[in-house]
């Protein structure tokens, strides 16, 4: 069990090793990773596809016409933002917002499981095609799976999967937004079911009885010794 602080700590960890990350050619174009964003305590999680040219700018996802409607949608269920945790697939932006290439999303794949992994929602909304091929290992598109929420093991934990459209699909076709709306409407009740039933823990491996000892933990640096700053990017509420 992770408390609050170490959750945060180790997911800025994720987000330092993120931001320098050059495992595919998407480093070459951006200005900027785009990790998520939100409360990294929710039991709610968005994942988006990609960031777009706001985002890239920013540094921080869906902050464009398509995050406006995600707002709008998240406050007509009682939420906002700070409430949730937002991402995407590929933390940085496709030039020209080409779709993903197979290689970009599995280089970027264990940026989205250590998200998982440390955020412990109990529910996730995949927005979209990509998050919800990808998060379900399976090629059925969104518009057959929409609004059916499916119980999948994530790496090692248990959550609710829900996909819902893409918000830029429901900007401009009134029929995709009518959906979107209904759906999205529906999270409340599946957020009150709470966290599914995880399967056992293994149990830990032995350490050798000559192990070195654990390097002494480096003191801690304070403001006046370069303290590390809370990158205003990953927006953590
Ligand atoms: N679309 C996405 O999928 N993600 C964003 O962050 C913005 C738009």
């Amino acid at each position: 069990m992770t408390s609050a602080i170490e959750r945060r700590e180790l997911l800025k960890a994720v987000y330092e090793e993120a931001r320098g990350c050059v495992r595919c050619q998407l480093h070459q174009t951006r200005t900027q990773v785009v990790f998520g964003s939100g409360n990294a305590d929710s039991d709610l999680m968005f994942i988006g596809e990609a960031p777009g040219a706001n985002e890239d700018r920013l540094g921080l996802p869906f902050v464009g016409q398509a995050g406006k409607l995600l707002d709008k949608l998240l406050n007509e269920i009682g939420l906002e933002r700070a409430d949730v945790f937002v991402c995407n697939v590929l933390k940085c932006r496709p030039p020209g917002n080409r779709d993903p290439q197979p290689n970009e999303i599995e280089s970027c794949h264990g940026y989205l499981a250590s998200q998982v992994e440390l955020i412990e929602p109990n529910l996730i909304c995949t927005l979209g095609n990509f998050s919800t091929k990808l998060l379900r290992g399976d090629t059925t598109g969104i518009s057959r799976l929409h609004g059916q929420a499916q119980e999948q093991m994530l790496g090692s934990r248990a959550v609710r999967l829900y996909p819902l459209y893409h918000p830029a699909a429901a900007l401009y076709t009134p029929s995709t937004l009518e959906a979107l709306r209904a759906d999205f409407h529906r999270i409340p009740e599946l957020l009150a079911l709470g966290a599914l039933e995880q399967p056992a823990a293994l149990p830990p491996v032995p350490e050798p009885e000559d192990a070195p000892p654990e390097p002494e933990p480096e003191p801690e640096r304070t403001a006046e010794h370069g303290a590390v700053p809370e990158p205003s990017q990953l927006g953590l509420f």
